[in-house]
């Protein structure tokens, strides 16, 4: 086993197609014991359900090398949970959530050679999805299944440094009230694609949802939970039964909370108080926190006094101490690092 020729610190968000992923499928009511494959492709029936109606849901998690060199996942038992969340509202068979885990480290273990090294700042990516494969035409669940999990390399999020993010104040809902925003379902996705391609077209990085009833909530953005930090240093995170529940932001509060001994709100977060924050990131298992230097709210701007060149001291300190922990060099809480070799 050699590690890939790799340019890891020039990789960026993108398929690399690595060896082996894991599929089972599910028929005549129940998963089969599963499999490791070379063969990256799919063959699916031209009326799949998930071709017709979109009946799948995703996670994303990641692979790294640690400081004394093994390999390590993040809380995956969290994507587990989430992932039967997420099939439990569509209609989908739960995967079980050990074997879940379990498909994860088998996964990851297959492709270890390209897990990149230490101090690279580059990360195994990992996709466990689940979607329906048999024909499907009148409106109702697939009867079949199938979950796979791909992984592919991904680059440093902070390539060429820290970029403070231009948001915009979103014209577009992303996610009704009693929706499917807490759910991680590539429908989400899909309704998002305009109002993303028309923000950059526009100059901004991202769009800041609001919630749909009031237009007056923060929600969050299109593929990321919000964390400001008050001119009191409180690290305050909105609240909505229509955000997805990201592991990253939950993570980054008891980080705030047990490791840095901040005073940590998570409540309804008004549009109009935003002025009044000193900090703003992005969390998600991409880039664990990006800071938002602006939010533009139809001309008006919104500046944060971190600005537009680096990220605020709260916002650091948290991406410090959470990616200390999930690289090895700060004691992980209990549970948190699952060790695969
Ligand atoms: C995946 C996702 C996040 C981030 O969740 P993590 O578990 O931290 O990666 C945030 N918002 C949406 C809409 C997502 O799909």
């Amino acid at each position: 086993m050699a590690k890939k020729n790799i340019d890891w610190a020039n990789l960026g968000f993108g398929y690399v197609q690595t060896e082996k992923r894991y599929v089972s499928n599910f028929k005549n009511g129940s998963w089969d014991e599963g499999t490791l494959t070379s063969d990256a492709t799919i063959t699916l029936n031209e009326c799949a359900g998930v071709l017709q109606y979109a009946q799948t849901v995703f996670e994303g998690l990641k692979a790294y090398t640690t400081e004394d060199g093994h390999i390590v996942t993040f809380r995956p038992d969290l994507n587990a949970s989430r992932l039967k969340s997420s099939a439990e509202r569509l209609e989908i068979p739960v995967f079980p959530e050990d074997r879940f885990v379990d498909a994860i480290v088998q996964t990851v273990a297959a492709n270890e050679d390209y897990v990149p090294p230490y101090g690279s700042g580059a990360t195994l990516y990992i996709r466990p999805y689940i979607f329906g494969t048999n024909p499907v035409i009148g409106v109702k669940p697939a009867d079949e299944y199938q979950f796979r999990v791909f992984t592919t390399p991904v680059g440093p999020y902070f390539k060429g440094g820290v970029r403070p993010l231009t948001i915009r104040v979103s014209d577009f809902d992303r996610a009704a009230p009693h929706g499917t925003g807490h759910i991680k379902a590539g429908l989400n996705y899909a309704m998002s694609l305009h109002a993303i391609v028309s923000a950059h077209n526009e100059g901004y990085d991202e769009n800041l949802y609001l919630d749909p009833a009031t237009r007056t909530k923060v929600e969050e953005t299109g593929g990321a939970n919000f964390i400001f930090v008050s001119k009191d240093g409180k690290v305050v995170t909105p609240k909505s039964d229509s955000i997805l529940p990201s592991i990253t932001r939950r993570s980054l509060i008891h980080v705030a909370k047990e490791y840095l001994g901040l005073e940590v709100e998570e409540r309804e977060v008004y549009l109009s108080e935003l002025k009044d924050m000193a900090e703003c990131g992005l969390c998600g298992t991409a880039a664990v926190i990006s800071p938002v230097g602006k939010i533009v709210d139809h001309g008006n701007e919104i500046c944060f006094p971190s600005g537009m060149n680096e990220m605020g001291p709260v916002t650091q300190k948290l991406l410090n101490t959470l990616t200390g922990i999930q690289m090895g060099r700060i004691e992980a809480p209990e549970g948190w690092i699952k060790v695969i070799k």
